[in-house]
């Protein structure tokens, strides 16, 4: 095919056509034109934002035939050859394939040799930093004393990495993400020229979504030329990006916030039907989690910078910031475990039922949904059960002051429920409230027991006094408390949870068991050659390189 992709046929070919990294294309020409050059030059910077595409244009520019120039003339053998990828003296290596000390050797032998026609012989390192230990040790000799006949470019996504004795000998450039008007102007350059119709709504949505890597960008914009046959219009691109997973992420996120285990497993399935790449699923959840945990701390800002503002201040509405950091744990520690799932679907789906099942601790754990603002009829505190949670997918947020209304406190559940909601407990009290089970009421005289192993320190006096304080005031009476220690046939608020969760996690298991045993007796039918109904997904989840 002769098609090429955008991202290849608009490389820059020489300095000036490079976007947004005026600082070192100025530094490089200067030091060209004077002739002023360093052996080894190491360009960083995150992915696709032009690193190799710089060093190739430096390779020309000191091997053009017309003389080191920061002009290199593209006509030459020279410059030819390196566009094409076939110039022998440019010998490119990918680091992160060729790690071992063996394969760094083999190349650095050729290094005492004159170049085969150029000036330099130049060495084009990408990844650098996925080299071994004892490759940098052997690369390092070489590099302390170079043959004047040899250059070094290295580009590495993680200068970190690189032990500080290559980073000494090289001269450092450091290269920016693009922001999204940059990323924008240029796509608005390209697209005529290509004879591609589009709206600016379309190339906004695409420039923010590929954060700062052109390359990312016009990756995304191939595929949405195919995706929406040429003409690029908002509606097509917001199609195409809902493909790219985009709007799952956000529906599992409202479903979350619902604890709709039904939804979620819905929409896991039609993330199969399309084929979604599980990993980076996964990776968009985290950074919409990002995304709303930022939007928590410096809204104004985040929302200057997203594309759908309405959805995110709804999500970040339903969603609390302690959910929003719990997820995000959950959703990392899924991603590290997800190779070791049996199947990536099952990986997922574990991951979702999790950030289901457990909630942060600061916030009601499902045994009533904190007392909502709206409700007035003065006694929501006592209902019991997780229908309340589920029935409310906006939990209070908790800079809300709790309502000045007496509580009614005579029987086990009314305790839970007051301990598992009450903004009043804290610290060692709520440690203490926890642990405690309801054994009696009489009068204003309230009794509660702690198991024989509590550490002592949680029966403190001042504790005692402290909780006594806070029962008098939200019960509105003045409260005498007493402590039992021993066995209570009553749970205290620490056992209903554990035995909540437990349940819900077994329950999340017994739900994944049942639904994947027939789902793969489906794929093993499908699977099978016979089968008229089959058809391959052809969309390839939007993974660029
Ligand atoms: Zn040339």
């Amino acid at each position: 095919m002769s098609y090429l992709v955008l991202a290849r046929k608009w490389r820059p070919r020489n300095f000036e056509e490079v976007v947004g990294q005026d600082h070192v294309v100025r530094t490089l020409s200067h030091s060209l034109d004077n002739e002023r050059l360093h052996h080894a030059y190491l360009f960083t910077g995150t992915r696709g934002v032009g690193k190799t595409t710089i060093a190739r244009i430096l390779a020309k520019a000191l091997n053009c035939e017309q003389g080191i120039t920061a002009k290199p003339c593209n006509q030459c053998d020279a410059c030819t050859g390196v566009d094409q990828g076939s110039y022998i003296d440019l010998i490119e290596v990918d680091a992160a394939s060729k790690t071992k000390v063996e394969d760094t050797r083999a190349l650095l032998d050729n290094v005492p040799y004159q170049p085969t026609s150029g000036r330099f012989k130049i060495y084009l390192f990408d990844e650098i930093h996925m080299l071994s230990g004892h490759s940098f040790n052997a690369f390092l000799k070489t590099l302390e004393e170079p043959p004047s006949h040899v250059k070094f470019l290295m580009a590495t996504t993680d200068p970190q990495k690189l032990p500080i004795t290559v980073l000494s000998r090289c001269i450092q450039f450091n290269l920016r993400a693009m922001d999204t008007e940059e990323i924008g102007r240029q796509l608005t350059t390209i697209l005529p020229e290509e004879g591609v119709a589009f709206e600016p709504a379309a190339i906004n949505a695409i420039a923010r979504l590929s954060q700062g890597s052109m390359r990312d960008a016009l990756s995304i914009v191939d595929q949405a030329i195919s995706f929406a046959e040429g003409n690029l219009s908002e509606a097509a691109v917001r199609d195409m990006l809902g493909m790219l997973s985009y709007d799952y992420i956000s529906s599992i996120l409202f479903a979350l916030a619902e604890r709709n285990a039904d939804e979620i497993l819905k929409i896991v399935d039609k993330m199969f039907e399309r084929s979604v790449n599980i990993e980076s699923a996964l990776d968009d959840l985290l950074l919409q989690l990002h995304q709303l945990g930022l939007h928590k701390a410096a809204p104004k800002i985040v929302e200057s910078r997203v594309d759908n503002v309405e959805q995110l201040q709804q999500l970040s509405k339903a969603l609390s910031a302690e959910e929003i950091q719990l997820y995000y744990q959950i959703g990392l520690l899924g991603k590290r475990d997800l190779e070791q799932a049996p199947t990536p679907r099952i990986g997922l789906e574990m991951v979702l039922l999790r950030m289901m099942t457990f909630h942060p601790e600061s916030q009601s754990a499902g045994i009533t949904s904190a007392p909502a603002p709206a409700a007035g009829t003065g006694t929501e505190h006592a209902t019991s059960g997780s229908a309340a949670r589920r029935a409310q997918p906006q939990p209070a947020s908790s800079a809300e002051p709790p309502p000045a209304r007496n509580i009614n406190i005579s029987t086990a559940e009314e305790w839970l429920a007051f301990v598992q909601s009450s903004r009043s407990l804290s610290g060692m009290v709520k440690q203490f409230a926890n642990m405690a089970s309801f054994e009696s009421r009489d009068g204003n005289k309230i009794v509660l027991v702690i198991p024989d192993n509590a550490p002592p320190s949680t029966t403190r006096k001042d504790n005692v006094t402290n909780l006594q304080n806070i029962l008098s005031k939200v019960v509105g009476q003045e409260i005498e408390l007493s402590i039992r220690k021993g066995s209570s046939d009553n749970s205290s608020p620490n056992d209903y949870v554990a035995r909540k969760q437990r349940h819900a996690v077994e329950q999340a298991i017994e739900q994944i068991e049942q639904e994947e045993i027939p789902k793969m007796l489906r794929q093993e039918f499908d699977a099978s050659p016979d089968t008229d109904s089959i058809r391959l997904p052809n969309h390839n989840s939007g993974q660029t390189g």
